[in-house]
C-alpha cells in the first residue's frame, strides 16, 4: 500500500481519502483522482451528470467536499470526444522513475501516455508588466530565473531522450522579449533538430521595436502565440493599444504566423468572442489562428466566486455558435485526440512512428474555418460543412487497423485509405479556389508539409485549450498531457502539474537555478515597467495603424 504522506518539492502531500458519493438525481460518468485544493492531498473523484451538466467532486477528509463544474453545455459533445480517448501509452522512453503517485512524480515518469508534442521552455521570469491576476513574475518570486544558452540546449535534449522527438518548442516567461539575448536563444534552438519555434509574447517591446522583429523571424521564429482577450481597451488591458503596431511591424518583417490567445473569463470578455474571431478573419493575411482559453482559476477561491469566473470548453463553444449566428455550429469541434488518428493513419502507412497528439480529449477543441470575405462582409465556412469529418476519421481508424493487423495490402490500404477520400468530401460545397482532396492527399501521401502549410494559411483554425486549476482537476488528463515544460534539472513536467502546483514544480525548481532578485537588481538595475500615459494611449489611438485595425470594432467600444 502507498504510503500516506509524500515529499514532493518544498511540501508534503497526502494520499488517500474517501470515495464521493452519487447523490440522488445525479448519473455517475466516470471515476478519477483529483487533488484538495486547500492542501493538494491527493484523493479520489468522481465525475457525475445533472441537469445537462457535469461537475467534478471529492473530498479532502480535513477540507471537506468540492464540487467543481466539469462541462456546463453540450453532454452529445462530451460523449463525441470520447470516443477519441487512448488508452495506449505513445510514451516510449520514460525520463524519470516510478515512485509516487500521479501527478506527484514528474517527468515524464513511466505512468505518463503521452510523448510531448510542444515543449515550453521559460526564458525568464521577468516581466515589464505587473497584471493583477499574475503571479508569475520575479518581483513576486523575489529570484530571477533566466537558464543559460547551454542550459536551454540540454532541456531541449532530455526531451528528445522521450524517442519521438518533439519538433516544436514555446519560448515562454515571464515575457521572453525580456531577455536581451533572445534571437541568440531562437537561434540554438533551431540548431537543436527544431523546426517550429513558437513565441509566447505580450508583444509590447515588438510593437515599438521593428527590427527585433524581424531578427525574430530571421532567426527562426514561426509563430507568435500572443495574448489578446477581446477588441476593445476595457476588455483587453494587457495589450490593446500596441496590437496593430505589431501587425504592421509582422507584416513588413514576414512574421505572418500569429496565434491570438484569449483567456475567456465569464463576464469579462464573453460577449467579445464572436468579434475576436472576426478581428482574426479581417487580418488573415497574419493572422493563422485564435486559441481560446478558458480561465484556470488559481489561489484560495469561494465556491460562488469561482461560478461567476468559471466557463468551460462547451459554453465557450456555445457562445461562438451564438455570436456567430451559427455558422461556427458546435458540432464543428474535435477534440485535440482527433489529429492522432490522421498521425496513425500516416504512421502506418509510412512505417514510421509519427508524433501524435494524444492528450485527454477534455483538454481541447479545434476546428478549421474558412473565411469568405465579400467588401466589409465576412461569411465563415467551417470544414465540416463539405467535409464529413466524423466519418473520414472513421474510415482512417478503420483501415489503419486493418493494415497493421494485416488484413489488408498496403495496395488495398492506399485504394481504401486515399482513393476513397473522394467520398468524404462534398465538391459542390467547398468554397472556390480549394482543392480540400488534393490538399489531404498531399498531406497523408507525400507528407508534404507545404502543403500543411498552405491548408493552414488557407483556413483559419479555431482551437481551444483548458488547463486545469486544482479546483477542476482531473489526473486523468494530466496523465495524458501533451504540452510539457523542459527544466534545468533534467526533468520534462506536464503542464498542468508544473503551473498547478508551483511550490512543487515550478517555483520549486526555478528557485535552485535563480539568483536573489536583489543580486540582480544590484547589477543590472531594476527591470523597467511598461507603463501608459495618458499622451502616450492618446498618441497610440490616434495613429493609422490603430485606427484601421479597430474601425469595425468602434461600436462595441461605445458600450
Ligand atoms: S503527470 Fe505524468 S509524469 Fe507527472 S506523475 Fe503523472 S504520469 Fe508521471
Amino acid at each position: 500500500m502507498a504510503k500516506a504522506v509524500r515529499k514532493v518539492g518544498e511540501k508534503e502531500v497526502s494520499i488517500g481519502g474517501p470515495v464521493p458519493q452519487v447523490k440522488p438525481g445525479e448519473k455517475l460518468v466516470r471515476r478519477t483522482a483529483s487533488v484538495c485544493p486547500v492542501c493538494y492531498r491527493l484523493i479520489p473523484a468522481i465525475i457525475v451528470e445533472r441537469d445537462g451538466k457535469l461537475y467534478i467532486r471529492k473530498v479532502c477528509p480535513e477540507h471537506g467536499e468540492t464540487e467543481e463544474l466539469y462541462r456546463g453545455a453540450f453532454l452529445d459533445m462530451y460523449n463525441k470526444f470520447m470516443k477519441f480517448y487512448t488508452t495506449r501509452s505513445y510514451l516510449q522512453n520514460p525520463i524519470f522513475d516510478a515512485g509516487r503517485p500521479c501527478p506527484y512524480n514528474c517527468g515524464l515518469c513511466p505512468l505518463h501516455m503521452s510523448h510531448t508534442g510542444l515543449l515550453n521552455i521559460v526564458v525568464t521570469n521577468r516581466c515589464d508588466l505587473s497584471c493583477r491576476y499574475c503571479f508569475f513574475y520575479a518581483e513576486r518570486a523575489g529570484f530571477v530565473y533566466e537558464p543559460t544558452i547551454d542550459q536551454i540546449r540540454e532541456m531541449i535534449r532530455t526531451a528528445h531522450k522521450q524517442g519521438i522527438r518533439a519538433k516544436a518548442i514555446q519560448l515562454t516567461g515571464g515575457e521572453p522579449t525580456m531577455r536581451d539575448d533572445l534571437v541568440e536563444i531562437v537561434r540554438a534552438v533551431r540548431e537543436e533538430n527544431i523546426t517550429h519555434v513558437q513565441l509566447n509574447t505580450h508583444i509590447i517591446r515588438l510593437a515599438y521595436d521593428y527590427e527585433l522583429t524581424r531578427k525574430l523571424r530571421e532567426a527562426g521564429v514561426n509563430t507568435v502565440y500572443m495574448s489578446f482577450d477581446g477588441v476593445t481597451p476595457n476588455v483587453n488591458t494587457k495589450n490593446h493599444r500596441e496590437v496593430p503596431y505589431f501587425f504592421e511591424n509582422a507584416r513588413k518583417a514576414k512574421m505572418t504566423s500569429l496565434v491570438l490567445v484569449p483567456t475567456v473569463i465569464r463576464g469579462r470578455n464573453t460577449d467579445q468572442l464572436g468579434a475576436i474571431i472576426e478581428f482574426a478573419a479581417r487580418n488573415m493575411d497574419v493572422v493563422r489562428s485564435v486559441n481560446f482559453q478558458p480561465v484556470s482559476l488559481v489561489g484560495q477561491m469561494k465556491r460562488h466566486e469561482r461560478e461567476r469566473y468559471r466557463i468551460t470548453i462547451p459554453e465557450v463553444i456555445k457562445l461562438i455558435e451564438e455570436q456567430t449566428n451559427g455558422q461556427i455550429p458546435h458540432d464543428a469541434r474535435y477534440p485535440v485526440p482527433a489529429a492522432a488518428v490522421i498521425s496513425e493513419f500516416i504512421a502506418a502507412f509510412t512505417g514510421k512512428p509519427q508524433p501524435a497528439f494524444t492528450s485527454h480529449p477534455v483538454c481541447g477543441a479545434g476546428t478549421y474555418v474558412y473565411v469568405e470575405r465579400k467588401g466589409d462582409e465576412i461569411k465563415y465556412i467551417p470544414i465540416t460543412a463539405f467535409v464529413d469529418v466524423d466519418g473520414l476519421l472513421e474510415r482512417m481508424m478503420k483501415v489503419a487497423e486493418d493494415f497493421k493487423a494485416g488484413r489488408i495490402s498496403k495496395s488495398r490500404f492506399l485504394m481504401k485509405g486515399i482513393y476513397e477520400l473522394e467520398k468524404f468530401v462534398d465538391k459542390r460545397k467547398q468554397p472556390k479556389g480549394i482543392d480540400i482532396i488534393k490538399m489531404l492527399y498531399k498531406i497523408i501521401v507525400r507528407h508534404d508539409y507545404s502543403t500543411l502549410g498552405e491548408f493552414h494559411y488557407r483556413f483559419l483554425f479555431l482551437g481551444m485549450m483548458h488547463f486545469q486549476d486544482p479546483y477542476n482537476y482531473d489526473v486523468d488528463r494530466v496523465r495524458r498531457c501533451v504540452i510539457h515544460y523542459g527544466t534545468p534539472d533534467g526533468r520534462v513536467i506536464p503542464f498542468c502539474a508544473f503551473n498547478v502546483f508551483p511550490e512543487l514544480y515550478r517555483d520549486y525548481i526555478q528557485k535552485e537555478f535563480s539568483i536573489p532578485l536583489e543580486e540582480r537588481e544590484k547589477e543590472h538595475g531594476k527591470t523597467e515597467k511598461y507603463v501608459r500615459s495618458q499622451e502616450l494611449i492618446k498618441k497610440l489611438e490616434s495613429g493609422e495603424p490603430y485606427i484601421k485595425h479597430y474601425k469595425p470594432f468602434r461600436h462595441l467600444r461605445k458600450k
